[in-house]
């Protein structure tokens, strides 16, 4: 997490132009519901393909028992609705120390290791849900998997003991800050890891001889056309709304030359705020000077710098009226000034491309490598690229 304290404090601008909204295509697709039974199996495979390392803990027997009893856990509840929550009957962060100390204490059969390590996944996946859920509000959220972009990467975190304490509280961090859809990505990316690092804590059942977990980004992408970004030209936002950007008018994330706003969310304490944000840089060259917008702030960023087709995560101080739905950036394309070197940076050369349709996500599919088109590696200032540059 970078930590970008703004000599500039953030500014108002005028009320924007009017945007065009979500359309009517929110409607479109069915509802995917988080945590439900699908969403329990799609967080697993997904930890599956961010880490062999992890899946290898897998039997390679009785592998429909183990990925029913992710599904469903708990017979009696098998919609998950009191798993989380003050009215808890089987809270999820005890359970999932239960179900570990069972699959450590003694032997099990084949069988019945299969049912508890995949009852010992659910209610590991269940420490990180979105507040709505976390509060024991809804059993669920309607579109979950729609209208936004993921990107899920391996961000390890060893669990401790007690397994209990340790995934109330790296599970807590899905609650950082006020519920936002902004906010749904990184708490499914948190679901995702918490799930590995669970995982690791059993020995691998294959033997030696697994693979390095790869240094793999999996892109979820909002497919839907929401009229700023649309391949339609009937939709297409018009040169003089702010939105209109030549480049950006093609693609979907993945694709557009720009700096996006991937995640955001906002956490208030004392008449002020703090935002975090992951973003990434779609250009090909390095993004200097960059400022992230609302529909009424400037909140700039200038510490931060982004090499080509790599992700951040920034934290910024904001004003605590601040809106960040609707949250972009702007940026200057430059020269890093550290020589193009951020050990915070995340590399997105390697990806899954999956689409965010709406229902959870198998995390099947090819892994393709990106190279920057125009990466140049900066040189020293006087350097013989740059006098032949002028
Ligand atoms: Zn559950």
């Amino acid at each position: 997490m970078d930590r970008a304290s703004a000599p500039f404090p953030a500014r108002r601008v005028g009320s924007s132009t009017a945007r065009l909204g979500l359309l009517l295509l929110l409607g479109i697709c069915p509802a995917a519901r988080a945590w439900d039974e699908a969403t329990h199996v799609s967080i697993v495979r997904g930890a599956c393909r961010l880490s062999p390392s992890a899946e290898s803990r897998i039997r390679s027997d009785h592998r429909d028992a183990f990925f029913e009893a992710v599904a469903k856990a708990d017979q009696i509840d098998p919609d998950c609705r009191a798993h989380r929550g003050p009215n808890a009957r089987r809270e999820a962060a005890r359970e999932a120390e239960r179900a570990l100390a069972e699959l450590t204490a003694g032997p099990l059969s084949r069988y019945d290791r299969a049912r508890t390590f995949g009852r010992f996944l659910h209610y590991v996946a269940d420490c990180s849900v979105p507040t709505p859920m976390a509060e024991g509000k809804y059993a669920m959220l309607p579109d979950f998997f729609s209208n936004k972009d993921f990107l899920i990467f391996r961000e390890r975190q060893d669990l401790g003991a007690p397994l209990a304490v340790s995934l109330r509280q790296r599970g807590g961090e899905a609650q950082w800050g006020e519920e936002s859809t902004g906010a749904h990505a990184a708490i499914l990316r948190l679901a995702i890891n918490l799930t590995i690092d669970a995982m690791l804590l059993l020995p691998q059942t294959g033997g030696a001889g697994v693979p390095a977990d790869p240094p793999l980004v999996i892109f979820l992408v909002n497919r839907v056309d929401n009229g700023a970004f649309t391949r339609d030209s009937r939709l297409r936002v018009p040169w003089w709304n702010p939105d209109y950007s030549a480049p950006n008018i093609r693609s979907d994330l993945g694709g557009r030359a720009a700096v996006e706003v991937v995640e955001w969310r906002k956490r208030r304490s004392e008449g002020k705020a703090v935002a975090r944000a992951l973003l990434f840089n779609g250009t090909s060259g390095c993004a200097t000077k960059i400022v992230l917008k609302t529909r009424s702030w400037l909140i700039p960023a200038p510490q931060i710098e982004m090499t080509p087709q790599t992700l951040r995560a920034v934290e910024l101080e904001t004003p605590p009226d601040v809106e960040l739905e609707h949250l972009s950036a702007s940026w200057t394309a430059g020269r890093c000034s550290t020589g193009g070197v951020f050990p915070s940076a995340i590399p997105t050369a390697d990806r899954l491309m999956l689409e965010a349709n709406g229902h959870p996500p198998q995390f099947e599919g090819a892994v393709s490598h990106v190279v920057p088109s125009k990466l140049v590696t900066p040189l020293p200032l006087g350097s013989r690229r740059d006098r032949n540059a002028h």
